[in-house]
């Protein structure tokens, strides 16, 4: 069957076969087929929509289209853990040393940001020294060793993902939910995974804006996990308010690292409980959910997360003492303060889409692939929905490289900012769990 022949038939609305979906990833992830026909490939299925047996098909063969990292030396359980990204989230930094600590096993390879959404990769990065370009054989060393490894997508692992989600960027067609669960998973199959811990972010700050089409995603991705062979455990959480206090690559390493050590802010401190609780029960280390938190609140309380954190960054090339100083990570800035000038009053709105686009302006995110990331700048928040706030109290502190960019982010976030005069409860930062 010529590729033209495959276009065609979802062009017309015809379901492929697995056979014609491994033919895709083979095109993919090979040279002989030319951007053009791949691309109209994707707007077809974009357009008429895969099944989930196709888009199990289709994450199968993108796994097949590389290396497969094989796990078998390293004691189980190992798990996995995915954001679809937001505003904020430093969650896989705290994540993988505490479940680390806990004797699990994590092997995670993890992406660079685009737009409002950071990348793990980008916020590591701060840390000077810290590799993120382990060779898959360094990955299960490294793994064997501390329980935990973490990279950068390297071209070996589901290659024929990595040239697909580059054309879907360009052409209107990253948004379709069967190819971003099969983009996910199929790299999770490749990264050797049995059980992903998955994080759908929800709301302004996120890919997904709305609860009916995140809990859509998280409901494909389990499907489509199951029938390729993953368990995946997907959490529907917020993404309207920032996560946490910090945006910007090098303050969120230094809240996770505080997080860590017992600090951080609640709200983020709950989501990583809450997260890694339900991630220890799932793989059977914990018999409930209470003992699942009981243990992470010690791992914390004793300091074991930290020196899981220390062995981590040490393993990558970093200096550990970052974990226990996170602030020695942060470089002089010009600092300007947002505050407030109204009346008492209820926080009912922080934008994280607004933050968000505030770090990138600052020169915190990426616009294009090919942009440099500035790891120094950010905005730190100082108010959550639903708290009070007094005429003269600090709402945000940005961090940029000159004073009138500073102040041009300051006047920004004020539409950011909406008060009520009366108490506005939050979203939990937990909105649907599956079970
Ligand atoms: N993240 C991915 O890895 N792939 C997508 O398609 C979307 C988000």
């Amino acid at each position: 069957m010529s590729f033209g022949e495959i276009i065609r038939a979802k062009r017309d609305g015809r379901a492929h076969t697995r056979e014609e979906l491994e033919r895709v990833a083979r095109a993919a992830a090979g040279q002989e087929v030319p951007d053009y026909q791949l691309t109209a490939w994707l707007m077809a299925a974009y357009i008429q929509g895969l099944t989930q047996r196709e888009a199990a098909d289709l994450t199968l063969a993108m796994a097949a289209s590389g290396e497969r990292l094989d796990l078998s030396s390293l004691p189980k359980p190992w798990l996995d853990k995915h954001s679809t990204g937001g505003v904020g989230d430093k969650t896989t930094i705290a994540a993988l040393p505490l479940l680390a600590s806990c004797g699990l096993t994590l092997v995670k390879m993890s992406g660079r940001g685009l737009g409002v959404t950071g990348g793990t990769i980008d916020k590591l990065e701060s840390i000077p020294g810290f590799r993120i370009d382990l060779a898959p054989e360094e990955l299960i060393r490294q793994a064997g060793e501390i329980g935990l490894a973490l990279t950068g997508q390297t071209p070996r692992l589901a290659p024929a993902d990595k040239r697909l989600y580059g054309l879907r960027d360009v052409t209107e067609t990253v948004d379709s939910i069967p190819l971003i669960a099969s983009s996910i998973l199929s790299k999770k199959i490749a990264g050797g995974a049995e059980t992903v811990l998955l994080d759908v972010k929800c709301g302004s700050g996120a890919f997904m804006r709305t609860l009916d089409r995140a809990n859509e995603l998280a409901h494909a991705l389990e499907a489509i996990g199951s029938k390729a062979g993953l368990h995946v455990r997907s959490h529907v959480t917020d993404m309207d308010q920032p996560l946490g206090w910090a945006a910007g690559a090098a303050i969120e390493v230094v809240e996770a690292f505080e997080t860590l050590a017992g600090g951080g802010s609640p709200r983020f401190r709950e989501l990583l409980l809450e997260l890694c609780s339900d991630a220890l029960v799932e793989v059977g280390h914990s018999r409930s959910k209470a003992d699942a938190r009981t243990e992470l609140e010690t791992r914390i309380s004793s300091g074991e997360a930290l020196a899981a954190a220390e062995r981590w960054v040490r393993a990558q090339g970093g200096n550990p003492d970052v974990v226990r100083r996170p602030n020695s990570l942060l470089e002089p800035v010009v600092e300007s303060a947002l505050v407030y000038e109204g009346l008492p009053a209820w926080v009912a709105r922080w934008d994280a889409l607004a933050v968000g686009q505030a770090v990138l302006e600052l020169g915190g995110g990426r616009k294009l692939a090919s942009d440099r990331v500035d790891v120094q700048v950010g905005v730190v928040s100082h108010v959550e929905v639903g708290q009070r706030v007094e005429p003269g109290e600090r709402i945000a502190t940005v961090r940029a490289r000159s004073v009138s960019q500073a102040e041009a982010t300051v006047r920004r976030l004020r539409d950011a900012l909406e008060t009520s005069e009366r108490p506005t409860p939050p979203r939990p930062v937990v909105i649907t769990s599956s079970s």
